[in-house]
């Protein structure tokens, strides 16, 4: 096989970025918006010595799965990569997804696994559920103001102001910044010479309250007749929170440090289940909300509450897990890295006037095990700024019941949970723990881990929180042997 050759692939798998994979002459191709099913002419692009990617010339034979996206920018945009694929096919790729990685990288046999695996959940609508946008804002070839998205992997926008997964308050807002813009002569941000004012707009949405949130990023201090602009956006039905934030750097984060509220509001208030969640700018929230509240009620049924367990919930992020489990548990204890959210978890468990949920900040690989080696003491004296109140002697009494507590929950990043908290999960020996997971394969390599140490999987349950993306979230619930 040689670059530019051109090669027929029947595609039979698709990769991590949402890439077709076929083989041809022995070699396996990447070839992005092919399809599993389609039959296709491509063309060779780069090649390896065991694979290479080619570019789609031709669909010889349409996948049976093949479907018009409805939205008619998806090949271009970053945002979607599997819009093509009828959506039940999405959500068998990727129960085949987590089946795949749990018999090959967990080693557990596929009779097993199928045992444990239960029916993915789906959406209903699987369109319209993200409740979070960020549009960059720049301009065309006139030099007219421009919001769109990122075409993959650039930094090109795609001026596309209607998009399936965002809520339908979002045209109307880029419509009002965009003509604001324009009839002002305010500029958009230019990313080659870090000149120009509007860098991004964020609009949140609370599906629960319909409360909107939008956060104007500029590289600047002021936008420039201001009133004008709030004044519109205020008329908006639902508008709760107008605020500006400062990001003079020439950097791909979007948003600065500094936020300043211009109208209304500092957060947006929104729910999950009956728990309630301020959320201002910076705020880490779930972005699918619809499905947030079926992981997290898997992940309260796989935890088997009570009313009298004692809870360690890991990566706890705001504290939203920690909170839904509260209400049925003695005690929640969480830990997250980030400082800011610990601080909106300590102020959600007060809005919501739940006493029974404490949170530590600090890497839960270093927490666990400290607090294992080293017990309650050192825990606080991590957080320096802390003076011992009668809560926390109260606490050294629950020590016991901390260092061997009933249900563990763990929620990692991407790249799963350090060997050296697996370890010590393994010697506080709870009776459950439930693994909820955004990436199926360092899942199956910790899975793997927790069975060698005494424990086994019961049930494993993948819900689809982001759909057309070829990301897939699940939920794992472990329960100790019973020696
Ligand atoms: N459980 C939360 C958040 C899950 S996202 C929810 O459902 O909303 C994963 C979280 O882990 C993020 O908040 C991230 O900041 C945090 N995190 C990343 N590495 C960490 C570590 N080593 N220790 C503790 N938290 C970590």
């Amino acid at each position: 096989m040689k670059k530019n050759e051109i090669v027929k692939v029947k595609i039979e798998d698709i990769g991590t970025a949402g890439e077709g994979i076929g083989k041809a002459e022995g070699m396996t191709l990447f070839i992005k918006d092919a399809l599993p099913g389609d039959v296709v002419t491509a063309v060779v692009m780069k090649l390896k010595k065991t694979y290479g990617y080619a570019r789609l010339l031709e669909v010889i034979t349409p996948s049976p799965h093949r479907v018009i996206p409805k939205c008619s920018q998806s090949r271009r945009c970053g945002g979607c990569q599997i819009q093509a694929l009828a959506y039940e096919e999405q959500l068998r790729f990727k129960q085949n997804k987590v089946r795949n990685h749990l018999v090959r990288i967990g080693g557990f046999a596929e009779e097993e696994v199928r045992r444990w695996m239960e029916p993915v959940v789906g959406m209903d609508n699987p369109y319209h559920y993200r409740n979070k946008a960020q549009f960059p804002i720049g301009s065309d070839k006139e030099g007219n103001p421009v919001a769109g998205f990122f075409a993959g992997r650039t930094h090109t926008i795609i001026p596309i102001e209607k998009c399936y997964l965002g809520v339908s308050c979002n045209e109307e807002i880029l419509d009002i910044l965009l003509s604001f813009m324009r009839e002002n002569g305010i500029t958009p941000y230019d990313e080659a010479s870090g000149n120009g004012l509007v860098r991004h707009v964020l609009i949140r949405y609370g599906f629960t309250t319909k409360e909107i949130m939008v956060c104007i990023v500029i590289n600047g201090n002021f936008i420039p007749r201001q009133d004008i602009l709030v004044e519109r956006l205020s008329a908006v039905p639902g508008m709760t929170s107008i605020s500006i934030n400062i990001n003079t750097r020439r950097t791909n984060v979007i948003l600065g440090d500094t936020v300043r509220t211009i109208w209304g509001s500092d957060y947006i208030t929104d729910y999950i289940g009956d728990v309630k969640y301020q959320i201002s700018p910076h705020s880490f929230y779930q972005v699918n909300p619809v499905q947030t509240v079926k992981l997290y009620q898997t992940a309260l049924e796989y935890a088997g509450l009570t009313g009298d367990e004692t809870v360690w919930d890991l990566y706890c992020g705001i504290g939203t897990i920690s909170l839904f489990l509260a209400r049925k548990a003695r005690m929640v204890y969480g830990v997250e890295i980030v400082p800011q959210a610990i601080e909106d978890a300590r102020n959600n468990a007060r809005i919501n006037g739940i006493k029974n949920a404490k949170f530590f900040v600090g890497k839960a690989e270093e927490v666990l095990p400290d607090f294992y080696e080293k017990r309650v003491s050192e825990l606080y004296a991590a957080e320096p700024d802390r003076t011992a109140t009668e809560e926390d002697t109260d606490l050294e009494s629950r020590e016991p019941d901390m260092l061997h507590p009933d249900v563990v929950v763990v929620d990692p990043p991407r790249k799963g949970c350090e060997e050296s908290l697996l370890a010590t999960l393994i010697k506080m020996s709870p009776d459950r723990i439930v693994y909820v997971s955004c990436d199926s394969a360092t899942l199956a390599r910790d899975l793997k881990y927790l069975c060698e140490g005494g424990y086994e999987v019961r049930k494993v349950r993948a819900v689809d929180q982001f759909c057309h993306t070829t990301h897939t979230e699940c939920v794992v619930g472990i329960q100790r042997k019973h020696i």
